[in-house]
């Protein structure tokens, strides 16, 4: 049987710091756990556009194709701020989505029992807690036409076009659905059915893919700004959140900062399955490429590792393996270890970006 194979693209800024943490935890599952991946590397962003004069080269799209899953750091940086709008490093990151078609993009907000206090809400509220906002990623009011800028009258109006297919709103739920089933098995769909027609079919069509398909799944539906209402005052009630675009945008970023530090998010961008059976799939940390911190051996590289323990789990059904890796870093982070972006309490060991990744394999080690 062959390898499952992973592209790596490190990119630019903090990506390569933080991949290179991602390198040793790689090597560790083919060193202690037999779990070896055929690693090919490539460039993207602004390091793509040095070499190449594009943000992603066809040769790395056409392997992006190829592999189980493709595994970002992140892209961008002031050197490529004024470059042009079809040449900038995000437009690799783009393309990638785009032709892969990850419509399915999973933000896990989970809190770490010894990270609470950073968050700004109370320690009870967030203590624990671990959901997962399944944002639709290719459609919506970002892609729908009509839209532009356009004269109207003796003034100029701003159009952008909410739209969905069934279809589109059909894969989106039923990823959530079927990922739900591996977790606390209910789902929230949320909308604004109460002023928008696409919210109308987003619901019906929810319903429906639950009655037909998944009905030992908890459904509830809920117009999406009370859902933000509800997400700061009691997130735990949510297991799996499914919604679109936009309000996935918004409501993501808000879920994920109630745990804390930008260092600490992974996402997942999933697609359809390959013929393999394996979904296409793209794996990145949230955060950027933090030009204000690259090259000094402060970024914190548990985003990047924590996304490829979602790799574990959702590309090579590993999830124990997945678990482990959770745990090891739950346990460097409960012996006090922080990257710069998580000091401020007292009594904690400051740590690099490469003291962080050894810690986490000792964690590992240790969890043999
Ligand atoms: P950013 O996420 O790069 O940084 C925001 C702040 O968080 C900075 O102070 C940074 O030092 C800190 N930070 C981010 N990741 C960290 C980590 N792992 N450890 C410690 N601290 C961390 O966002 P930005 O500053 O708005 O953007 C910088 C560049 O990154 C821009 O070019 C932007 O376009 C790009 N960007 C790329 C992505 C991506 O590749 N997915 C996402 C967002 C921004």
């Amino acid at each position: 049987m062959t390898n499952p194979s992973l592209l790596i693209l490190p990119g630019d800024g903090i990506g390569p710091e933080v991949m290179a943490e991602v390198r040793k935890i790689i090597t560790w599952y083919g060193d202690k756990r037999g779990v070896t991946f055929d690693v090919s590397e490539d460039l993207v962003g602004g390091s793509a556009y040095d070499k190449h004069g594009v943000p992603l080269h066809d040769d790395t799209m056409a392997r992006a194709q190829e592999v189980d899953a493709v595994l970002l750091g992140a892209v961008g940086g002031p050197k490529y701020d004024n470059l042009d709008f079809s040449v900038k490093p995000e437009r690799g990151l783009l393309r990638l989505r785009k032709e892969m078609d990850l419509f399915s993009n999973l933000r896990p907000a989970q809190c770490f029992d010894a990270l609470a206090d950073f968050s700004s809400l109370k320690k009870d509220v967030v203590a624990g807690l671990d959901i997962m906002i399944v944002r639709e990623l290719t459609s919506g009011v970002y892609f729908g036409e009509p839209r532009g800028i356009f004269e109207e009258g003796n003034e100029r109006v701003g159009i952008n076009t909410q739209r969905y297919t069934e279809s589109e709103i059909d894969r989106v739920a039923r990823s959530a659905f079927e990922l739900a089933r591996r977790r606390g098995n209910k789902v929230c769909s949320m909308e604004k059915a109460n002023v928008m027609e696409s919210g109308i079919l987003w619901r019906e069509v929810v319903q429906k893919v639950h009655d037909d398909d998944y009905p030992d799944v908890e459904l509830s539906h809920m117009y999406a700004d009370a859902g933000a209402m509800q997400l700061c005052r009691w997130p735990k009630q949510f297991d799996v959140i499914v919604t679109d675009n936009l309000f996935g945008d918004l409501l993501s970023d808000m879920a994920a900062m109630l745990t804390g530090s930008l260092g600490m998010l992974p996402s997942a961008s999933l697609g359809l399955p390959m013929a393999n059976g394996r979904p296409k799939a793209m794996y990145e940390p949230v955060h950027g490429s933090a030009p204000d911190i690259a090259g000094q051996g402060k970024a914190n590289p548990i985003a990047c590792i924590l996304s490829f323990a979602m790799a574990l789990r959702y590309s090579f059904d590993l999830g124990d393996e997945a678990n482990r890796l959770e745990g090891a870093v739950e346990k460097v982070l409960a012996d006090g270890l922080r990257t710069a972006d998580l000091l401020g309490e007292e009594g904690v060991t400051p740590v690099s970006t490469t003291q962080m990744g050894d810690a986490i394999v000792a964690a590992l080690d240790a969890s043999l």
